[in-house]
């Protein structure tokens, strides 16, 4: 049996496909993420390390698997993520789990759990890792994919959005895509209580020209009425009670305070009075990141984020307020590339090992090792023999010196140093050769 299989596990791929064994792909919205990508996801993983150093934010790692119930009373039991997208399962001991659909309340649950709120105030997090949603794969939406946030936990003050708002702006900015802020103000709990009702009736009054969803969802969530991107919704939606009449003096307050400060700062904002965002926890600031001149599709927001002032307490923490944003990492990778970022090159190497033979590839080893301990950059290519292409790709990588080392070479303990520009080549003692390399390259 175990021979059977270890047979077919060395067949090609192309010789299962003939013999009828199934290959196994990723499971659908999961994708790999090869070395092509890989140079655009270090762009923006850079990116946030260097904000978060600049901003004075610290990195928190939560689990990718919590207890659902976390989920289901932070982001709202109506709300798509858990009605219909949540990975959820059952562990071992019958707990209820889910791979998190994000990363706000795992942080939240964090702040609490750790006692946080002992330590000097705000808390400034960021963080980085995979999300699961169990959505329609679609263009730029993934059932795994990442994402990278900031937060600011135990701050009231206006300040605290526009830092956030600041960096999520200022990471596409400096990337080189020009993006813009949707913004809007959803008020707190009791100026939005009566905005509800408002909306709920003018809704009511429109039913018919509504579509079948949000039939359904003016019972349950009438706020997400105003995202609602069916044509036959956007007249009904222009005419809808906007909230930021309904605001509350200092639900108003706060918001003017935001928007003076992103004019003092410059940032290019667009007041959306439909922005609602998805998930219950939010109150007061919302805002989204767009490119330029997407701003009106549908589900294109780069990021967005606001202020969630009811989190932690909702979580069974003390009252903290906080706010915070989230950027997917797929899509500002594929974003900065549509920019035409140029990448970095690839680090330059000092030299490249050439060997010739499997006594003399012994050698190589050892000398590849020692020269990467003496801190000489140092390329190989141990899975070819011939020296030519060796040599072709030393060129390529345009390398000043090439060591080679050959039948003769192991016999007699030396090396050859080749410089790769004039072609000279000298003979040296390998266990000179590190040394010698050195003083070449001017290293100490
Ligand atoms: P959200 O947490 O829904 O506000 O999403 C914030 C950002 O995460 C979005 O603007 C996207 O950039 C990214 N994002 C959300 N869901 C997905 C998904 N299914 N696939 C890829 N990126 C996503």
């Amino acid at each position: 049996m175990e021979e059977k299989q270890e047979a077919l596990e060395n067949q090609s791929g192309e010789e299962q496909i003939k013999k009828g064994v199934r290959i196994i792909q990723a499971l659908r919205g999961m994708k790999d993420i090869l070395p092509a990508d890989q140079k655009y996801w270090k762009l923006v993983f850079d990116k946030v390390v260097a904000l978060a150093s600049h901003y004075g934010f610290e990195r928190y790692e939560t689990p990718v698997l919590e207890e659902a119930s976390l989920f289901n009373r932070s982001i709202g039991k109506d709300t798509d993520i858990v009605e219909k997208e949540m990975y959820i399962f059952e562990d071992l001991d019958g707990t209820k789990v889910a791979l998190r659909p994000e990363a706000t309340a795992s942080l939240a649950r964090a702040y609490i759990q750790h006692g946080l709120w002992n330590q000097p105030q705000p808390i400034k997090a960021w963080y980085w890792g995979p999300m699961f949603r169990h959505e329609r794969p679609q263009s730029g939406r993934y059932r795994n994919f990442y994402q990278f946030g900031f937060e600011i936990l135990g701050e009231a003050a206006p300040i605290a959005d526009v830092i956030i708002i600041l960096l999520a702006y200022n990471f596409y900015h400096e990337l080189g895509v020009p993006v813009s802020i949707q913004i809007n103000s959803i008020g707190c709990v009791e100026c939005r209580a009566k905005y509800v009702e408002e909306l709920t009736q003018y809704f009511r009054g429109q039913r018919s020209h509504l579509c079948e969803f949000c039939k359904k969802r003016l019972q349950r969530n009438p706020m997400r009425l105003l995202d609602c991107k069916e044509e036959q919704c956007q007249p009904v939606k222009q005419n809808a009670p906007q909230i930021l009449d309904s605001l509350c003096d200092p639900c108003r307050e706060h918001f003017m305070a935001v928007l003076e400060y992103l004019d003092e700062l410059g940032l290019p904002y667009f007041l959306n009075h439909s922005l609602v965002r998805g998930l219950d926890y939010y109150t007061r600031t919302v805002f989204e990141i767009y490119a330029a001149g997407e701003e009106g599709a549908s589900q294109a927001a780069l990021g967005g984020g606001g202020r969630y002032d009811l989190l932690v307490s909702t979580l069974g923490g003390r009252p903290t307020p906080a706010c915070g944003f989230a950027h997917g990492v797929e899509r500002a990778a594929s974003k900065i590339r549509e920019a035409g970022r140029v990448l970095p090159l690839d680090e330059k190497k000092d030299v490249f090992i050439a060997q010739l033979g499997e006594q003399a590839r012994r050698k190589a080893v050892v000398l590849f090792e020692n020269c990467r301990k003496a801190g000489i950059k140092v390329a190989e290519n141990f899975y070819k023999n011939g020296l030519r292409p060796q040599l072709e790709a030393a060129d390529k990588l345009q390398v000043p010196y090439a060591l080679i080392i050959g039948q003769k070479e192991v016999q007699d303990g030396t090396v050859i140093i080749r410089d790769m520009e004039s072609g000279n080549q000298e003979i040296v003692d390998i266990n000179k050769a590190v040394g010698e390399v050195k003083k070449k390259l001017f290293l100490s």
